[in-house]
């Protein structure tokens, strides 16, 4: 299966929003063994699902609580992602890491947690230039990795997202990507998560998708900026649908 997801992060307003949805259902067109998503801000999810209606593509949100509910002010738990019709939901982005302290402890709640009220979490994980640069990227990863240990099996995406290649429009080459999705890989199988779909991110555009699709191992794309673009989405979908 692969997997194209629009990670629209704290941009767009309502209007935007309207017309990207309108855009999708007389664009989309489905395709057998390819999914697309939008992780959408919080407050917007709603309005995306209605203005998406039955057009299938899938909703998803940037983050979520690990605790069903209770005394967690400003936070959104996985229920209520449910409870209004979200798929899924991006975990362990590396702007949550990096920004505002995600864990790897955290995540293995947060995985559990989404698996439990039916939402398929997108373990996002990534090295930045200086793990990679310093010879620790593999070891990053593979400690990123071992939360599935602590998770057990069920559904899941990864997401591969090379820190330094995040928003910055340095795209990682054909090689490196081909590198590390075989360690990613292989790592999966050792955690007992053999087949897990692993996609791409990292200043994805259809400019450089179709060639990144190729790559072993490569199960999609988690994309940003080209996504807020609904022509450049649709297209990458196309892409992956090619
Ligand atoms: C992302 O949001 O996960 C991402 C990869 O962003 P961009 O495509 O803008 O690099």
């Amino acid at each position: 299966m692969r997997i194209v997801i629009a990670n629209w992060k704290m941009n767009l307003l309502s209007k935007d929003i309207e017309a990207f949805c309108a855009a999708c259902v007389s664009g989309y067109k489905p395709k057998a063994g390819v999914e697309a998503g939008i992780a959408a801000p919080y407050i917007y999810l709603k309005d995306v699902k209605a203005k998406l209606g039955p057009c299938g593509v899938k909703l998803y949100a940037q983050n979520a609580h690990f605790e069903a509910k209770g005394a967690f002010t400003g936070e959104i738990s996985m229920a209520q992602l449910k409870d209004i019709g979200c798929d899924g939901v991006l975990l362990g982005h590396s702007e949550r890491r990096h920004i505002f302290g995600e864990t790897n402890a955290n995540l293995v709640k947060k995985v559990k947690a989404a698996r439990e009220h039916g939402l398929m979490p997108v373990l996002c994980i990534g090295e930045t230039l200086e793990e990679r640069d310093g010879g620790k990227m593999f070891d990053v990863l593979r400690e990123q990795l071992a939360v599935l240990k602590e998770t057990g099996a069920g559904p899941l995406v990864v997401a591969y997202e090379p820190v330094w290649a995040i928003g910055t429009g340095r795209v990682a080459t054909v090689e490196q990507i081909r590198e590390v999705h075989a360690f990613v890989a292989e790592e999966l199988a050792r955690n007992g998560a053999a087949g897990t779909p692993i996609q791409y991110g990292g200043s994805v555009t259809p400019d450089n998708f179709a060639e990144i699709i190729q790559v072993p191992h490569v199960a999609g794309g988690l994309v940003g900026g080209a996504a807020l673009v609904p022509e450049k989405f649709l297209k990458l979908i196309e892409q992956a649908q090619a």
